[in-house]
């Protein structure tokens, strides 16, 4: 029989943790504040803003909104991010993505200053991360390593395979694998038989971004299965990148979609505004 990964209550979990820091460095006349740049008026993103700045609420960091519109020049987004970059009041800068196409998102990542960078999107974090050093890690598998940590999984020494290359999930979740002294091995859309190699997964990452892709043939039995995937099905109903009906029988432990990575992601990113302030 196969256990749920609970994201919903380790995510839960972890914002307590928060609150309980951020209230002692209050105690200390210290503020945890992030500020949130939205540009323009793009729904799914709307509604990421607000659930972020929930969890600001919940935690007891103080959140500073910017809503710019959708027609705002780079020149005058950057030189925001500039003036929030040596605000001494604000510990982190969080720029909502995707970004009108006008705008160039890399020049924006690396406007942020790497100390306020909470998203762990910088150059200079994705560089610390793979060399070993201090800095952001992006939230999305910095979360996922706790939902492992935190249900008993080791990852030392097993075989961890993460089906995705993008900037923001597969890579560093590669580099956060190793770091853990997982045996690691990240597949993409030019890798030749991904059955073969996801079937020596004993911990499988999914970042693959098509909805319920990954079937019982792909997965080895009682592997540890991590669902990074958001979809809507025919339904109307929130699904993942794993066929969850068909593969979790065989797992050993799995996530769900939802209340699995997705809640994990803004309670990291709370854990990264505080760790910015200490
Ligand atoms: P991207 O589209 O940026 O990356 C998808 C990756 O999957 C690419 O590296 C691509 O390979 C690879 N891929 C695509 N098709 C195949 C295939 N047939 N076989 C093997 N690999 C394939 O997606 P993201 O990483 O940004 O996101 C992935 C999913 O996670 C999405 O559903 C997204 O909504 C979700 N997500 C969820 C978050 C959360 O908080 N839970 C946060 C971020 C994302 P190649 O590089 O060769 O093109």
């Amino acid at each position: 029989m196969y256990e749920l990964i609970d994201g919903k209550t380790i995510s839960m979990d972890i914002k307590n943790e928060v609150k309980e820091e951020v209230k002692m460095l209050n105690a200390q006349g210290k503020k945890v504040s992030l500020a949130v740049i939205l540009v323009g008026n793009d729904p799914a993103s709307a509604v990421y803003v607000g659930n972020k700045k929930k969890a600001c609420e919940y935690t007891g960091i103080e959140s500073v909104s910017y809503e710019l519109e959708e027609n705002i020049s780079q020149e005058e987004l950057l030189s925001l991010i500039d003036k929030l970059n040596k605000q001494d009041d604000i510990n982190g800068i969080l720029v909502q993505l995707p970004l009108p196409k006008h705008i160039d998102e890399d020049a924006v990542i690396k406007a942020i200053a790497p100390e306020k960078d909470v998203d762990g999107f910088h150059p200079q974090s994705v560089g610390a991360l793979s060399i070993g050093q201090k800095g952001y890690v992006s939230c999305t598998p910095a979360g996922i390593i706790e939902l492992l940590k935190r249900s008993n999984v080791d990852i030392e020494g097993k075989e961890c395979v993460v089906v995705g290359r993008s900037n923001i999930v597969g890579k560093p979740m590669a580099l956060l694998l190793l770091r853990e002294n997982g045996t690691v091995t990240v597949c993409h859309s030019r890798t030749k038989d991904l059955k073969e190699v996801t079937k020596r997964a004993d911990i499988l990452v999914v970042a693959i971004g098509k909805p319920k892709f990954i079937t019982k043939e792909y997965v080895k039995e009682g592997a540890v299965v991590i669902d990074v995937g958001i979809h809507r099905n025919e339904n109307n109903k929130l699904c993942g990148d794993v066929d969850f009906d068909d593969v979790a029988p065989i797992t050993s432990k799995i996530t769900p979609v939802p209340g699995g990575v997705g809640p994990m992601t803004i309670a990291m990113l709370m854990k990264n505004c505080v760790e910015g302030a200490k």
